[in-house]
């Protein structure tokens, strides 16, 4: 290993422990501002659990296309259910919120298609860790924290809380 290849993988450390900060300080303002509460994601259940396996099918399968500023370099990367064939970096996810004006689309549900009358959709945003990994062969791969985002009806909020009763 020579100091200079030990040089970029620090600097590729760094890159990956900012994009985490960024994750995670998106993860905090959201929860400052929408409320609710934080969960592991092994406790995503019935609609919210389906909304988060449908980003891993599409995943798996090829069917998500990264916008052009998902680079190599590692950064928070944004996925919104009623988009699902698109990644976001943090500037083309915060153009396609801010374009959000309440109407039907913007209302209806990410998992049942039904819309919300009264008020919004319920939302909810899930992250995963960013990770750096090294190969023996000394090859590095880096990818920032990956934000999954969706919005629910009320009575599939509701049926996604392990207190429900239906
Ligand atoms: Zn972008
Ligand atoms: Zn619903």
């Amino acid at each position: 290993m020579s100091g200079k290849s030990d040089a970029a993988f620090t600097a590729i450390v760094d890159q990956t422990i900012a994009a985490a900060e960024a994750g995670a300080g998106f993860m905090a303002g959201f929860q400052a501002v929408k409320g609710g509460t934080m969960r592991g994601f092994s406790e995503l259940r019935g609609p919210q659990g389906h909304v988060v396996a449908e980003y891993d099918l599409r995943a798996a399968r090829g069917e998500i296309e990264p916008c052009p500023h998902l680079g190599r370099s590692p950064q928070p990367m944004y996925w919104s259910a009623h988009e699902p064939g698109r990644l976001c970096c943090a500037r083309c996810h915060d153009r396609a919120q801010s374009a959000l004006a309440g109407t039907e689309e913007d209302r209806r549900c990410d998992f049942c298609g039904r819309v919300e009358e009264a008020g919004q959709v319920y939302a909810s945003a899930a992250s995963r860790a960013a990770v750096v990994v090294r190969a023996p062969d000394g090859r590095v791969t880096a990818a920032g924290p990956l934000i999954l985002r969706w919005g629910l009806c009320r009575a599939c909020n509701a049926s996604s809380s392990e207190g429900y009763r239906g």
